[in-house]
């Protein structure tokens, strides 16, 4: 099964892709986790990048479109994957049917388009607290760790995201609401696209996208 998320920044794909990745066993392809690792090599190419990141624009088409074939075309991939970030342009919904139509894994099965209201975005990316070891999400109130500022799984220390801080969060929203209508509508007229209610709870979510798999007979 191939799947892509849709959604705003902090609609919860990230979540839904780790909790589908355990049950389902496929990949979870999240292309801000691909950047952020290569910004920490602190080479030049990685500058660049965490300077765009941190402004909240998006990093050019080609550049993504260049990792996520690269990503593509590992082995782990052919019995389907769950993209997570990617695309977010037309072109690079464009490029990736490109990419699929040599792929073992086949065609892109669904689009699942994570709707949230713009106040539970902004308050699920403002409370956010990632795991510098593990990249784990927590909340500082939906989901708090057991101990402050550090990891419930790895023991690893929290922290905020440099592009979660006010401003930048504003930008992401504005540069989200200008590139997600071309791709809704490039999915639209592929009849593949699922909209879901992103602003129930985490488990709610998943039952949500469980039944779905289950009426479009994918599981
Ligand atoms: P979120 O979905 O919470 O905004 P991500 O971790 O997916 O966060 O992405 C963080 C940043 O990485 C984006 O703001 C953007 O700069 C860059 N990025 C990630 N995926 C892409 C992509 N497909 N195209 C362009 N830029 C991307
Ligand atoms: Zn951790």
């Amino acid at each position: 099964m191939n799947l892509v998320l849709l959604g705003p920044p902090g609609a919860g794909k990230g979540t839904q892709a780790k909790v589908l990745n355990e049950g389902l066993k496929l990949p979870h392809i999240s292309t801000g986790d691909i950047l952020r690792d290569s910004v920490k090599s602190e080479s030049k190419f990685g500058l660049e990048v965490k300077k765009i990141m941190e402004s909240g624009a998006l990093v050019p088409d080609d550049l993504i479109n260049k990792i996520i074939e690269e990503r593509l075309s590992k082995p782990d991939t052919n019995k389907g994957f769950i993209l997570d970030g990617f695309p977010r342009t037309k072109a690079q919904a464009v490029k990736l049917d490109e990419i699929l139509k040599n792929h073992p894994a086949g065609d892109i099965d669904l689009v699942l388009y994570f709707d949230s209201t713009l106040k539970v975005i902004i308050d699920r990316l403002s409370g956010r607290l990632v795991c510098r070891n593990c990249g784990e999400n927590f909340h500082i109130k939906n989901v708090p760790p057991k101990k402050e500022m550090f990891c419930d799984h790895c023991g690893g220390e929290l922290y905020q995201r440099q592009d979660d801080k006010e401003d930048t969060i504003k930008n992401r929203i504005k540069v989200y609401e200008e590139s997600i209508s071309p791709l809704v509508e490039y999915y639209e007229k592929q009849k593949k696209i699922r909209k879901i209610n992103a602003d129930f709870s985490a488990k709610e979510v998943y039952e949500v996208l469980t039944k779905l798999f289950k009426d479009e007979q994918l599981l």
